[in-house]
């Protein structure tokens, strides 16, 4: 590997996401500028797919920068809910949903379901994209198994991390933020992604 940094875009505006990206990322050598430092619009997610969707943001903001992009598309899936939020999982409660009305959002719809039907999982599809019509972008994915509490704990992490419950009894707002970055969906995905790219920058 070269000792060259090379400036790659993260096309998130979500600054919860950002941070965890960045640490997850901190080991490549790569200089990662997020899309709000550029004048890009954000782009219109219209995929009906997490893989679609993560593509559809990292070409958007690739071919506004010029520069490899990565981007990611994450969201919960609830399986008594058929799957929901899933890709719409940011604006669950409405577009201009906060994370705070999306989740009470989700504690209403489950508000007759019992313990055992709760089962839920985070879902992560991270991309990379050499220029905006890259063919072969590189493509990782990441689950997190948990279910739903029946009401919100912990103040760490962003979105439904109060109510996504872990096996052993915490809620993933209530993890530390370095034991988060080693076992999220997210993780998964990132570890996945810093690996072919390890392999993909090796090659100069
Ligand atoms: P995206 O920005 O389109 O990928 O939407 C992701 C949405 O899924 C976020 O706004 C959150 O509501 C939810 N989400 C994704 N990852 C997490 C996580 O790690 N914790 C909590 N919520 C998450």
């Amino acid at each position: 590997m070269t000792g060259e940094k090379i400036r790659v875009v993260l096309a998130t505006g979500n600054p919860g996401k950002l941070r965890e990206m960045r640490a997850l990322l901190a080991g490549l050598p790569v200089e990662v500028v997020p899309q709000s430092e550029f004048d890009i619009e954000p782009a219109e997610e219209t995929g009906l797919s997490f893989v679609e969707n993560a593509l559809i943001k990292a070409r958007h903001a690739s071919a506004h920068t010029g520069l490899p992009a990565i981007a990611d598309d994450s969201g919960l899936a609830v399986d008594v809910l058929g799957g929901a939020p899933g890709i719409y999982s940011s604006r669950f409660a409405g577009e201009l949903a906060s994370d705070r009305d999306n989740l009470m959002h989700l504690l209403e719809q489950l508000k007759d379901v019992d313990e055992p039907d709760r089962v839920a999982r985070f879902h992560c599809l991270a991309v990379w994209v050499s220029h905006a019509e890259d063919p072969v972008p590189l493509i990782c994915q990441g689950a997190w198994e948990g279910r739903i509490a029946q009401q919100p704990s912990g103040e760490g992490g962003f979105g439904y991390d109060p109510v996504f419950l872990l096996p052993d009894g915490r809620t993933a707002a209530q993890l530390a933020k370095e034991e988060k970055n080693r076992i999220s969906h997210r993780a998964q995905a990132m570890s996945c992604l810093v690996e072919k790219l390890t392999v993909l920058l090796g090659r100069g």
